[in-house]
Order: structure tokens, then C-alpha cells, then sequence
């Protein structure tokens, strides 16, 4: 029998697997099944890994037979981004250049939620290496938004948003860089969260610039995305950006409520030219509805914010061209065929291998490296970095949370902002300075507009994630949001009329 992963959370499928209304082997079928349904048109995975999860499935229900204590995911179906590494998958950041290339050790975010006793369904697409915002820059073809399969989910995770949406998986991870979990969250109905930098482990994730990257979960529920947060957070030796922090249960304050929380607009942001005047107003109609339930809202500024995109579009790329330094066509994935010499086989290799925005980052940053310009580009972007991480830490004496859309525009057409390098690169205006300042947020759905999701951006300082995660309980349960999907909807519907 299958189930409808989208109507089940983390505590429902613990609470069935005890009852045994179902087992997780069942689950496992389930996830593939809604595959077959809609993977044709969604395109969320590049590829599954069906063995992996029907053995993890199969020791789930082996516990559930001898009454033993479930691991605190068990049985629940998950899917990772395609730059994470897992023993037995290929992990090909949709890029030419690692088609092919089998994983040889495992991310330890991923390992953290396979211990845990979730199941992994499969590896999800992206836009290549992490550039983009709505993985259309995919060298396996574009994700589509389970809300309106002409548009697209966000980006660079993209894939792993629309899995969640659609039904297809109950959790993921994703990688946020200058805004990629959140900024698909906020098209497809889902929650994202970008934690502090060091709060999880980047070690097996493939580095976009690794002085902003972070793992974080997507989910349909606040509290599944904290449940989540539990099981991945924590120092680790492999990764040095780790940090040590005593474990924390962030489910635990979630439904505490918001009287007396200090909630910022960050009115200067709301008001930037290019939001659109109804995902504006639906910000501030969440922030009016917090204070209805005792925040103390206000209006608030944090300048430096002003300079966050062009600073990042420096240092991100910086950063990238020299971690891309590395797919060189000797150790990993495709190599071109019948050079000349060495230098030809990198060139060649690495010419071939890379697509179109992966080649723009890695020329300009390079050429922002390069002697000479390295002061005046590279030098003053970190300068505009401390800026804005000094601006928001005066945010901070003053509000607890600060709020901004997560996205100027709701998911926007296939194609719409493909030929415009920049105006894709403002879709991240909002989320782009809580990376440059390693602070935490997360994008909850707060309404829709003209029935695409609107996510709202809730900041809090380093490790306040706590914070963060009850103020968006109390946006989730306040706004009535309806996370089922059209096309999920629309699967309910078909099978409604073939039972009857
Ligand atoms: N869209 C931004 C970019 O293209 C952010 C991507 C990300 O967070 N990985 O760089």
C-alpha cells in the first residue's frame, strides 16, 4: 500500500510506525511511487537511490519488530542536494564536469540524518555548483514548481524544495551560499533554514565559497524544520568552521509564543524598487499580524544592507574560482579526450565541462583575484562585509528578529530571467546579507499572491536560531497557510474520482 507523503510529518510517521499503520519500507515505496507520478514534470531528482533506501527502510522496521527505540527520523523519507556526498550515489552538482562521479565518502550532515533512521530517496537537482536562483542552470534540465509547473521552484537548491512540495520526499537538505534554501523555500511553499555559520558541518558538501556556505533543511512544517535542525547541527572534527555549541532542542520554545519579541521591518529593504508591491504588503499585513499576537513591532534600518549584492557578487565569485580550481579533468568526473599535453587536458576538460555561469563566476572572480584589482575589488567587498555584520549587531541591541521578504517576486516563468544574469542575481537582495554577516533566518510561507506562496524572511543573530524558529511558528499557525500544492491537490483529486 502507499501513503501520501505530503499529508505526513516527522511525529505522524513516528507515531504510524509505532501503531504500525504503516512501515517504513512502505513509506520508502511511497516516495517512489509519487516519483513516478510526477517526476516527468517536477524534475526534482538528478538521480534516486532506491537500494540505499529500501536497506535503511528495511532496518527501520527491524527495530519497529523488536520494540525498539526509534532513531529520531526513523522511517522518514529524505532527499540531499546533489553536492552532498553519499557513499553509492553519484554526486554531480548538475555539472558536466562530475557526471559520473561516485561519492567516496559521506557528507556528515547527510550521515547525521541516515544515523538518525532517515531514508534516503535520492540526490536532487540544482543549478550547477550552486549558481543560481532557480535552477534552471542545471546541465540535467530545469526543476518546475510543484505550485505552477511553468514556473520555476528557486534556485540553487531547487530541487530539493520542489521533492518537499511535491510530495516526493518529507524532508531535505539543501546548501545556502547567498540565499539558496531560503529563496526556493519561499516559491514553493516550504520551509528553509539558513543556520549560523558554524552551526552544521559543511564537511562532504562540495564548496560554492566557503566562507558563506551552510547546510540547512527544508520542510512543510516549523517544527519539522527544527526536528531537523536537532539531528544536524553539532561541532565536527572534518570541518573547522564547526562550532563547538551545547546541543540544543529547538522544538522546545516553538509554540512560546511571541508577546513581548522585538520584530524589526527592515524598512529600507521592504521599500527597495523591484519588490513587488504585493509580496510587500504581505510582509507587512505577517508583521501586523505578530504584533496582534503581543510582538513589539517596529521599523528598523540596517544600512549597510544596501551594499550586500554587489559585495557578494565579488567575494561569492572570488571564493568560487578558487575552489572550481580543483575539477581539472585528473581526479574528478569528465575529462576531454585526445589532447595534446596537460595544459590542454585542463583546458579542454574544464572548457567542456562547465557550463555557462560557471564559467562567468569563475572569470569574474578570478579577474577580482587577479594583482592589481585585488585591493579594490576583493579588499573593499570585505570591507562592506564587516559593514553590514556591524550594522545588523546594532539591529540586534535594538530588536530580537528582523523581518524582510525573503524574495522580491513570487516564483517567477521558465525562462523569464534566464538571458539576464543580473536581474536573477536580485532575486537574492534579502537573503544575500545574513550570509555576508553568518548570521540565521528562515523563510516561512505567509501567504499567497495569485496562488504562488509568498515566504517571509525572519533574521535572528548568531545562534538565535531558537529565536528565529518561534517567531515562525507563530507566523505558520497565524497565516493559515496552506502548504498542499496544486499539483499535489490535483493528485488527490484524480484519485478521488478513480476510488469513486
Ligand atoms: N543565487 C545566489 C547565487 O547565484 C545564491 C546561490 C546560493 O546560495 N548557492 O550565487
Amino acid at each position: 500500500m502507499t501513503f501520501d507523503l505530503s499529508s505526513l510529518t516527522v511525529s505522524g510517521i513516528r507515531e504510524g510506525l509505532i501503531a504500525r499503520d504503516f512501515s517504513a519500507v512502505e513509506l520508502a515505496e511511497s516516495a517512489y511511487a509519487r516519483i513516478d507520478a510526477v517526476e516527468t514534470d517536477v524534475h526534482a531528482f538528478n538521480s534516486l537511490s532506491r537500494d540505499l533506501a529500501l536497506d535503511a527502510a528495511r532496518a527501520v522496521d527491524a527495530v519497529v519488530a523488536d520494540g525498539g527505540e526509534l532513531p529520531r527520523l526513523a522511517g522518514v523519507p529524505v532527499a540531499f542536494k546533489d553536492n552532498m556526498n553519499l557513499v553509492g550515489t553519484m554526486t554531480t552538482c548538475s555539472s558536466r564536469i562530475l557526471e559520473g562521479y561516485r561519492s567516496v565518502y559521506d557528507c556528515t550532515a547527510v550521515r547525521r540524518m541516515l544515523d538518525a533512521g532517515a531514508v534516503p530517496i535520492g540526490k536532487c537537482n540544482m543549478d550547477e555548483f550552486a549558481f543560481g536562483s532557480s535552477t534552471e542552470n542545471s546541465a540535467f534540465g530545469p526543476t518546475r514548481n510543484p505550485w505552477d509547473l511553468e514556473r520555476v521552484p528557486g534556485g540553487s537548491s531547487g530541487g530539493s524544495a520542489a521533492a518537499v512540495a511535491a510530495g516526493e520526499a518529507v524532508l531535505s537538505l539543501g546548501s545556502d551560499t547567498g540565499g539558496s534554501i531560503r529563496q526556493p523555500g519561499a516559491l514553493t511553499g516550504t520551509v528553509g533554514m539558513k543556520p549560523t555559520y558554524g552551526r552544521v558541518s559543511r564537511y562532504g558538501c562540495v564548496a560554492f565559497a566557503s566562507s558563506l556556505d551552510q547546510i540547512g533543511p527544508f520542510s512543510k512544517t516549523v517544527e519539522e524544520c527544527a526536528q531537523t535542525m536537532n539531528v544536524i547541527c553539532g561541532k565536527d572534527s572534518m570541518d573547522a568552521t564547526s562550532l563547538e555549541r551545547p546541543a540544543e532542542d529547538f522544538t522546545l520554545g516553538i509554540r512560546d509564543g511571541v508577546k513581548g519579541l522585538r520584530v524589526g521591518i527592515m524598512q529600507d529593504l521592504v521599500d527597495i524598487e523591484g519588490c513587488d508591491p504585493r509580496v510587500r504588503q504581505s510582509t507587512l499585513d505577517t508583521a501586523e499580524l505578530l504584533a496582534g499576537l503581543g510582538a513589539e513591532v517596529g521599523a528598523t534600518n540596517v544600512p549597510a544592507t544596501q551594499y550586500g549584492l554587489p559585495a557578494y557578487y565579488i567575494l561569492g565569485p572570488a571564493e568560487a574560482s578558487s575552489n572550481l580550481a580543483r575539477f581539472d579533468g585528473i581526479r574528478y568526473g569528465h575529462r576531454a579526450a585526445d589532447v595534446e599535453d596537460v595544459l590542454d587536458l585542463y583546458l579542454r576538460s574544464r572548457a567542456e565541462g562547465f557550463g555557462p555561469e560557471a564559467i562567468r563566476r569563475i572569470m569574474i572572480g578570478t579577474f577580482a583575484l587577479s594583482a592589481g584589482y585585488y585591493d579594490a575589488y576583493y579588499g573593499q567587498a570585505q570591507k562592506v562585509r564587516t559593514l553590514i555584520a556591524n550594522d545588523f549587531e546594532r539591529a540586534f541591541a535594538d530588536f530580537d528578529v528582523l523581518l524582510t521578504p525573503t524574495s522580491p517576486t513570487t516564483a517567477f516563468k521558465i525562462g523569464e530571467k534566464a538571458a539576464n544574469p543580473v536581474s536573477m542575481y536580485l532575486s537574492d537582495v534579502y537573503t544575500i546579507p545574513v550570509n555576508l554577516a553568518g548570521i540565521c533566518a528562515v523563510s516561512v510561507p505567509c501567504g499567497t499572491v495569485e496562488g504562488l506562496p509568498v515566504g517571509l524572511q525572519i533574521i535572528g543573530t548568531h545562534f538565535a536560531e531558537a529565536t528565529v524558529l518561534r517567531a515562525a511558528y507563530a507566523v505558520e499557525q497565524a497565516s493559515g497557510f496552506d502548504s498542499v500544492s496544486p499539483l499535489v491537490r490535483g493528485l488527490a483529486d484524480k484519485r478521488g474520482t478513480t476510488v469513486s
